[in-house]
């Protein structure tokens, strides 16, 4: 009995190997139907860290505000399923030039320079599919596509104007970068202040699927530190710790919870909630 035990051993172990990666092979080649695929990635991935210069609060001179006495921008609001939006969340929108579109009054002026740019340098104009959207049409869409392809209302950063839905003609959504206008709007939008919000390598963290048509608007210096860091939003906010100040650039970025907020002089300071109870605040030198 002793010798038989010891053949089957082996053989039972090569088998569950085998089947192991059988099953992690299919995963990876049909991550749509699998979501182990996203596992796998997330395990290869871990945990991402990156860093930005901290600056002792003693080596800055700040003045405090009144949080009610500050107008925020909200360009760095955290919106997921696990941060909803103010069911009274009021956003700031305005109209694209004369287009219909509308998008967040924040944005506006650097979605024109990036449609600009990607017209001047490859003679290609860029269109939106899809910009703002009111909770009853977010809802509206999430009762059609259900919860894989569309998120409930409140949920979704369209509802700000934040977010963009833009193609060109002949490639939409998932072949949006099959066109050299694509790679340069992907290549560039970061130096204009926007992001690919769900990345790639970002599905267990954002819990989308990647959406290289979705461009999200979070505002200088941020979208080239979340690009260049390899960061999703969720990863890059929950990496600033509150009442810490970080330099980047001509750049001193805050995250600060509480009634009042310590704000650098000599700076002009953008302020946005970040939807997780606190403020992020973006001072640029003058
Ligand atoms: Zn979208």
């Amino acid at each position: 009995m002793k010798k038989r035990n010891s053949a089957v051993t082996p053989f039972v172990t090569v088998l569950t190997i085998v089947l192991i990666l059988l099953a992690a092979l299919v995963a990876i080649i049909k991550p749509d139907k699998f979501n182990i695929a996203g596992q796998v990635t997330a395990l290869f991935r871990g945990r991402v860290e990156y860093n930005l210069d901290e600056v002792p609060a003693d080596e800055l001179t700040l003045k405090s505000v009144d949080v009610d006495a500050v107008k925020t921008i909200n360009t760095l609001m955290l919106i997921n399923k696990d941060h909803p939006l103010d069911q009274y969340f009021e956003p700031s929108i305005c109209e694209y030039k004369d287009s219909g579109v509308m998008m967040s009054t924040a944005s506006v002026d650097s979605y024109a320079a990036l449609s600009k740019a990607v017209m001047d340098n490859c003679g290609e104009p860029l269109y939106v599919m899809s910009s703002y959207r009111t909770p009853e049409e977010q809802q509206e869409l999430y009762e059609e596509q259900g919860s894989n392809e569309a998120l409930p209302p409140h949920c979704s950063e369209h509802e700000t104007g934040l977010a963009q839905d833009l193609y060109f003609s002949g490639f939409a959504g998932k072949s949006i970068n099959n066109c050299p206008a694509g790679k340069y709007l992907t290549e560039h939008a970061p130096e204009y202040g926007f992001i690919v919000r769900y990345p790639s390598f970002g599905r267990m963290v954002t819990g989308i699927n990647y959406e290289p048509w979705h461009f999200r608007y979070v505002g200088l210096p941020h979208a080239q530190i979340i690009t260049a860091n390899g960061l999703t939003l969720e990863e890059y906010i929950e990496g600033l710790e509150y009442g810490s100040f970080y330099a980047y650039e001509d750049y001193i970025i805050s995250r600060q919870k509480g009634d009042s907020l310590l704000l650098p002089e000599n700076c002009t300071c953008d302020i946005s909630l970040d939807n997780c109870g606190g403020y992020i605040i973006t001072a640029k030198k003058q």
